[in-house]
């Protein structure tokens, strides 16, 4: 999401003369777009500021900016304790990025953190940052409203807010238009996207204009352009954008487990071109951590929505975030954890330790009462058993034809690319096949030949290109 974030701040500046360059010692302007989730994140942060310090005693005209959810977070202490930071702007306030560099010009320093119930960034198009030309994100929502016990998100990024459905579509059309292959719908929680649009006269839609709405034909239940107000939840949303753009591939992130509808499963069912992959963050394993966690499921909920999925795509492939130690986890609250993750069998996931963060509701009603070194042989533990788990899907695949999306060269080997296949494990394939020169952006067919924990070897069988559309 931040890096989708800093492509809208690209666009934004573009407007105003400003382009990227490809190092800060060759800029006039370095912006840090930042990350709050655990204390690490904001550590790493805070050593790149002071180390803007020699770079501003080589470059006097050197002008330095925080964004993001730090610059909401802790806007004061970065501007009294940070000298060298000329401005901080909050993620809701990058439109009056070029009013701020104004008075940063003149020696003052410039600060807008304000939050905002509609800001969505809708129509701008981000400007893609370094980019592989195949791959692409869409940001569909902001903010979130969930307040998870452990969570800064709600505090650094606000109130959830939905962007106009056209302009995702139109973004989808021109991404396509562009050439890429594939794109990541965006969101804290894209399960609860909804957006009602105000009544437009049905004329104003057939102009063929970016800027105005556009009929949309499509499938079952899909909301047709003259049933104004226009109602759409994300499983409308993903069937939309599959329609609009057949031949695109469609990931998104992130679902919440409780408010994952069947309604979307069965969208991804019936479009090819939607990638059977889910992340599912669960969290923790015991119901007990999860209540006091805020999560809003218990566990029997969280395997009832595993197996739903599995009900409607049999060979979808599931990841999940999980956090060691929260607040008052007991040995037999983490060996739930390790349980669940054995029952459900997921592909990968994201682990880590509790972080304490100031404002939470963690932070103010529970003691952080796990020892740090308990949290640490705990999420050894997790990681070694996610080890197993991805080793045994992968070996799964072994055998199979998949079609994969080529992304680029891979990084141990010149003679090899590496792509995707929907259910998004990495696959490595031979550069050439029988001297022809495969290159990103081409969907080949592959038969899985061999596996590690964290990849695919695969043998082309025959390129794909317009296998989508077809389907
Ligand atoms: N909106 C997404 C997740 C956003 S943050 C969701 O609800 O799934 C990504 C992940 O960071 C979370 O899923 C969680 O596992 C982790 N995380 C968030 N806050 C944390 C904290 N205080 N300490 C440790 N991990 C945290
Ligand atoms: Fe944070 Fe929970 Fe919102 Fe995810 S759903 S961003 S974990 S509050």
């Amino acid at each position: 999401m931040n890096v989708n974030d800093s492509e809208v701040v690209a666009s934004i500046l573009a407007k105003d003369g400003y382009t990227a360059v490809k190092s800060a010692e060759e800029a006039d302007l370095v912006l840090l777009n930042t990350c709050s989730i655990r204390e690490k994140a904001e550590y790493t942060v805070l050593q790149r500021i002071n180390e803007m310090n020699n770079l501003k005693a080589r470059n006097k005209g050197l002008k330095v900016g925080v964004l993001g959810c730090m610059a909401e977070r802790m806007r004061e202490e970065l501007l009294e304790k940070k000298k060298v930071v000329d401005l901080v702007v909050g993620p809701d306030a990058y439109r009056t990025l070029p009013e701020l560099l104004e008075k940063v010009g003149t020696g003052q320093k410039a600060v807008n953190v304000l939050l905002s119930r509609e800001e969505t960034y809708g129509e701008i198009v981000p400007v893609r940052l370094d980019t592989n030309g195949v791959t692409a994100f869409v940001t569909i929502m902001r903010g979130c409203d969930n307040m998870c016990a452990f969570c800064v998100v709600p505090f650094t990024r606000g109130r959830e807010r939905s962007r106009d459905p056209h302009s995702i579509v139109d973004e989808c059309r021109d991404l396509v238009a562009k050439g890429y292959k594939e794109v990541t719908l965006l969101g804290q929680n894209v399960d609860s996207y909804k957006y009602t649009s105000s009544p437009v006269p049905f004329s104003q839609g057939e102009g063929g204009n970016a800027a105005s709405p556009q009929p949309l034909s499509g499938g079952e239940g899909l909301p047709s352009s003259d049933a104004f107000p226009l109602r759409v939840d994300f499983a409308d949303l993903l069937e939309m954008v599959a329609l609009a753009c057949p031949t695109l591939r469609i990931r998104y992130s992130t679902s919440h487990p409780k408010d994952m509808t069947d309604k979307v499963l069965v969208v991804m069912a019936r479009y090819p071109n939607i990638c059977k992959y889910i992340h599912l963050p669960v969290q923790s394993g015991s119901s007990a951590v999860l209540k006091r966690m805020n999560r809003g499921y218990d566990r029997a909920w969280y395997m009832e929505r595993m197996a739903s999925i599995r009900r409607h795509m049999p060979d979808c492939a599931i990841s999940t975030d999980i956090i060691a130690g929260f607040c008052g986890e007991t040995e037999e609250d983490h060996q739930e954890t390790l349980s669940l993750m054995n029952e459900v069998g997921y592909d990968m996931a994201f682990m880590f330790k509790y972080s304490e963060r100031p404002k939470t509701l963690a932070a103010r009603k529970y003691p952080d009462d796990v020892p740090e070194e308990e949290k640490g042989r705990r999420l050894a533990e997790i990681i070694e058993a996610q080890k197993m788990s991805s080793a045994k899907r992968m070996a799964g695949y072994v055998g199979q034809m998949h079609e994969v999306l080529i992304e680029g060269v891979s990084k141990r080997s010149a003679e090899h690319l590496f792509g995707r296949n929907s259910q998004n494990s990495i696959v490595i394939v031979p550069r050439y096949v029988d001297g022809f020169e495969l290159k990103p952006g081409m969907f080949v067919h592959a038969r899985i030949s061999s596996s590690t924990a964290g990849s695919l070897q695969g043998e082309v069988t025959g390129i794909v290109e317009e296998a989508l559309a077809k389907a």
